[in-house]
C-alpha cells in the first residue's frame, strides 16, 4: 500500500489526550513565572531583554508581555493578561494563577479520561454561578455623595497600588490619581491623563497639573527672548514647517546669471514670511508645530511677543488640541478664530532638570497630566505601570461603583458558594464545580504564600470563617491573621473579579478543547529547496 504524505517533511504532529496534558503543563510553567508576584508581599521581576533593556515589574501583563513565550498553548495565558490589562487594568497576575489553578485541578479529570466537552461544559457552569453570585453580593456604596464617591475610589486605588513597589506612597498617589480622573468629563477618556517623567527629585515630588504638559521642545536662537507666559492667549495647532529649506544636495538648478539665483532665494524668503504674517495676523500668541521651526521663524516669533514650540510629539499636539480647541492646521490659508484653541494660562516653567510647556485651565476637554519624579528610570517606568493600574481602577470603579473585599475573600466566599451549589448536582458536573470551588482558593493561598505566612493555617481559619458566614473574611497582610477585609478597606471593583474569573475560565476551556497541535517547519530548517535564487 502507498504510504500517503499530507503534511510536509519536519511537521510536528501529536495529538490526543496527552497532548492536552503536555499543554497543561506548559502554562503550568508559566504560572510559576508569575506567581510570586502576587500581592502587597509579592517579588518583582527584573527582565532584561535580548537588546539588554532592563525592566523591573510586578504587573502580570507587563511581565507576560516581555517573557516573549513560544509555546503555542501557553501563549493563550499571555493573551489573558493582555486583554485583562486593556479591559479593566489590574488583576492580570491573579488571572494567570486563575487560569494555571483551574487547568491544574482539570489536569486529573483529563487523566482518567473524561471528555473535554464535560470538563468544559462544567467549567463554563461554575464560572456562570461564580459571577451571578459576585453581582448579588457586591457591595453599593452611596454614589451621590460627593465625599463618599472619593473615598471610594481612594480605596479602591490604595488597594490596586499596594501590591507595586510605590506602596509606601500609595496614599499620596491614590489621591492624586483620583483627583485625576475625576477632572475627566464623563466618558473618562484615558488618554486624556497624559503621564510624563523627569528624573531627579522624590517620589513625592511627583505633581498633577491642571492641563497638558510637555517638555519643552527644541529651539533655535531667538527663543529666550520670547515671553514664557500668557493669560487667554489664542494657540495655533499646525502641521507645518517654518523653516527655510536647504536647497536638494542632487538637484540640478540651471540659471543664466546672478539675479536668477537671488530671484530663487528671495522666493523662499517670501513664502516663508507670508506664513509668518499670516499666523502672526491670525492673532495667535501661542505657535505649536509637529514639524520643526526654524530660527528665522523663532526670532520673528520673539519680535512680535508671540510663543512658539516645533517638533511637539504628536500625542502632545493632539491632546492640546482636545484640550484647548481648535484644529491641527496644515496650510496658514485661512487661519481663523474658529480654528484657533485658547487656554485660560499659558507658562513654561522649570520641573526638575526640565523646562516644560504647562497649558492650565483648558475650556474644551478636561484633561491633565502627572508629572512623576523619581531616581531610577526603572523605577519611574514601574511607577508609570502602577498608576496605569490605578487609574484604570478608579475608572472603572466610577463608572461601575459595586466593590467586593479583596485579599482572597472574595475567592473564599465564592469557594464556599460553589461548593454548597455542587452538593445540589448530580453526577459529573458536581465533582467539576468541587474542583472549580477548590481552585478559587489558590489566590488567598498564593497571597499567604507569598507572604511568607503558613497558608494552610490561614486557609482552615478563613474556611471556617466564611462558613459561619463572615462574608468579607480575606487574609490579614500586616498581622498574619485573617480579617474582615470590607472593613480594612481592601476593596476591589467587582467588575475586576468577574472580568479575571470569566477570562480564566476562557482560556481553561480553550486549552481543553485544543486536541491536537501541528506546527510547521520554519522556514530555514530542512532541506533548501530546490531552485535557484538567494534564501
Ligand atoms: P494583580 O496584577 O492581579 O492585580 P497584584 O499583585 O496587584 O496582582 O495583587 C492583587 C491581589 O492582592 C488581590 O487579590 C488583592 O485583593 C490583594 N491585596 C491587595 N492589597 C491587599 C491588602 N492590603 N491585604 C490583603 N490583600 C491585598
Ligand atoms: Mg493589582
Amino acid at each position: 500500500q502507498p504510504q500517503i504524505i499530507l503534511l510536509k517533511e519536519g511537521t510536528e504532529a501529536s495529538q490526543g489526550r496527552s497532548q492536552i496534558i503536555s499543554n497543561i503543563n506548559a502554562c503550568q510553567a508559566i504560572v510559576d513565572c508569575v506567581r510570586t508576584t502576587l500581592g502587597p508581599r509579592g517579588m518583582d521581576k527584573l527582565m532584561v531583554e535580548a537588546q539588554g533593556k532592563a525592566t523591573i515589574s510586578n504587573d502580570g501583563a507587563t511581565i507576560m508581555k516581555l517573557l516573549d513565550v513560544v509555546h503555542p498553548a501557553a501563549k493563550t495565558l499571555v493573551d489573558i493578561a493582555k486583554s485583562q490589562d486593556a479591559e479593566v487594568g489590574d488583576g492580570t497576575t491573579s488571572v494567570v494563577i486563575l487560569a494555571g489553578e483551574f487547568l491544574k485541578q482539570m489536569k486529573p479529570f483529563v487523566e482518567e479520561g473524561v471528555h473535554s466537552q464535560i470538563i468544559i461544559r462544567g467549567v463554563r457552569r461554575a464560572t456562570q454561578l461564580a459571577v451571578q453570585f459576585i453581582n448579588e453580593i457586591a457591595v453599593k456604596p452611596k454614589k451621590d455623595d460627593e465625599a463618599e464617591l472619593r473615598q471610594l475610589l481612594e480605596k479602591c486605588a490604595a488597594t490596586a497600588m499596594g501590591s507595586k513597589l510605590i506602596n509606601q506612597q500609595k496614599d499620596f498617589f491614590s489621591k492624586m490619581v483620583v483627583e485625576a480622573v475625576l477632572m475627566l468629563d464623563d466618558l473618562l477618556p484615558l488618554n486624556m491623563i497624559g503621564i510624563k517623567k523627569v528624573s531627579g527629585g522624590a517620589l513625592e515630588d511627583t505633581l498633577l497639573v491642571a492641563g497638558v504638559a510637555f517638555k519643552k521642545t527644541f529651539s533655535y536662537a531667538g527663543f529666550e527672548m520670547q515671553p514664557k507666559q500668557y493669560t487667554d492667549p489664542k494657540i495655533a495647532l499646525l502641521n507645518i514647517e517654518l523653516e527655510l529649506k536647504a536647497e536638494r544636495d542632487n538637484a540640478e538648478v540651471r540659471l543664466e546669471n546672478v539675479e536668477e539665483y537671488q530671484k530663487v532665494v528671495d522666493a523662499e524668503w517670501t513664502i516663508l514670511y507670508d506664513k509668518l504674517a499670516k499666523i502672526h495676523s491670525s492673532g495667535a500668541k501661542v505657535v505649536l508645530s509637529k514639524l520643526p521651526i526654524g530660527d528665522v521663524a523663532t526670532q520673528y516669533f520673539a519680535d512680535r511677543d508671540m510663543f512658539c514650540a516645533g517638533r511637539v510629539p504628536d500625542e502632545d499636539l493632539k491632546r492640546t488640541m482636545k484640550a484647548c480647541g481648535g484644529s491641527i492646521l496644515t496650510t496658514v490659508a485661512d487661519l481663523d478664530d474658529s480654528v484657533l484653541g485658547t487656554c485660560q494660562h499659558f507658562e513654561e516653567s522649570q520641573i526638575g532638570g526640565d523646562r516644560f510647556n504647562l497649558f492650565k485651565g483648558c475650556p474644551q476637554a478636561k484633561t491633565c497630566t502627572i508629572i512623576i519624579r523619581g531616581g531610577a528610570e526603572q523605577f519611574m517606568e514601574e511607577t508609570e505601570r502602577s498608576l496605569h493600574d490605578a487609574i484604570m481602577i478608579v475608572r472603572r470603579a466610577k463608572k461601575n461603583d459595586a466593590v467586593v473585599a479583596g485579599g482572597g475573600a472574595i475567592e473564599m466566599e465564592l469557594s464556599k458558594h460553589l461548593r454548597e451549589i455542587s452538593r445540589t448536582i448530580a453526577g459529573k458536573e458536581q465533582m467539576l464545580i468541587s474542583a472549580i470551588a477548590r481552585a478559587l482558593e489558590v489566590i488567598p493561598r498564593q497571597l499567604c504564600d507569598n507572604a511568607g505566612f503558613d497558608s494552610t493555617n490561614i486557609l482552615n481559619k478563613l474556611r471556617q470563617k466564611h462558613a459561619q458566614g463572615n462574608r468579607w473574611m480575606g487574609v490579614d497582610i500586616l498581622n498574619e491573621d485573617v480579617a474582615d477585609n470590607m472593613e480594612k478597606c481592601v476593596w476591589e471593583p467587582s467588575l475586576v473579579k468577574i472580568n479575571a474569573l470569566s477570562a480564566a475560565s476562557e482560556a481553561t476551556c480553550l486549552i481543553l478543547s485544543v486536541d491536537e497541535t501541528i506546527k510547521n517547519p520554519k522556514s530555514g530548517e530542512g532541506p533548501a529547496p530546490p531552485g535557484r535564487g538567494r534564501r
